[in-house]
């Protein structure tokens, strides 16, 4: 089931999320729900918060532009293919950060059409439980590091644009102020619900050319 995204603007953004403990049926669901949501929303990643939930889960895929924002997956010190593990769910992650800060492109599905240069560490080690329950051990470099890092600071109630130069956050001033003001006012946010029937006259990738990091 596709799930509605929630805005800017909406409390569950700056909620911490609460870890995942025993893997039910419940939640093989929701993380079923959330590709879903990620992949109809042509999105790179989706936290549990984005969907109006509060818990410590994320689903990243990044195969899709594996051209031209590449990436690596390093698994027990070997390089491993991207789309034999994408797409990605990962419950509780902790992240070790290192390498040299880049400057990239990034979007996120709760800021429709707003980017921004956002600073992130070119290499990260992550540590996280799999759907199966068991430890999730990886390096990830380039468009997967910055993806993960996107997710996981939502997972604690953190915003990119939290993480943007100062620049580039002036730039979207008053877009901001506005999106914030809608989502604030929607009066069904905060819960997980499904998303609205797109009108059939959309084509299905015509509003997102550019893929949002989640
Ligand atoms: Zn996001």
């Amino acid at each position: 089931m596709v799930l509605e995204i929630v805005k800017y603007g909406d409390p569950v953004l700056r909620a911490k999320g609460k870890p995942v403990g025993e893997i039910t049926d419940d939640i093989l669901k929701f993380a079923a729900d959330m590709q879903e949501t990620m992949y109809a929303a042509n999105g790179l990643g989706l936290a549990a918060q984005q969907v109006g939930v509060a818990l410590q889960m994320t689903v990243v895929d990044v195969v899709p532009v594996q051209e031209e924002r590449p990436s690596t997956m390093t698994v027990a010190g070997k390089e491993v293919n991207l789309a034999d593990w994408m797409p990605l769910v990962l419950l509780n992650p902790r992240l070790e950060i290192g390498g040299d800060k880049i400057n990239g492109n990034e979007g996120c599905l709760s800021f429709p059409d707003i980017h921004g240069d956002v600073p992130r560490a070119s290499h990260i080690t992550v540590h996280a439980r799999g759907l199966d329950g068991g430890e999730l051990n990886f390096e990830a470099t380039g468009m997967l590091a910055r993806a993960i890092q996107h997710e996981v600071d939502h997972l604690n109630g953190i915003l990119y644009i939290d993480r943007m130069n100062s620049a580039a956050k002036a730039g979207l001033g008053g877009r901001l102020k506005r999106l914030q003001r809608e989502g604030a006012a929607d009066p069904t946010r905060g819960t997980p619900r499904p998303a609205k029937k797109q009108p059939s006259t959309r084509p299905a990738r015509a509003t997102a050319k550019v893929p949002s990091e989640g």
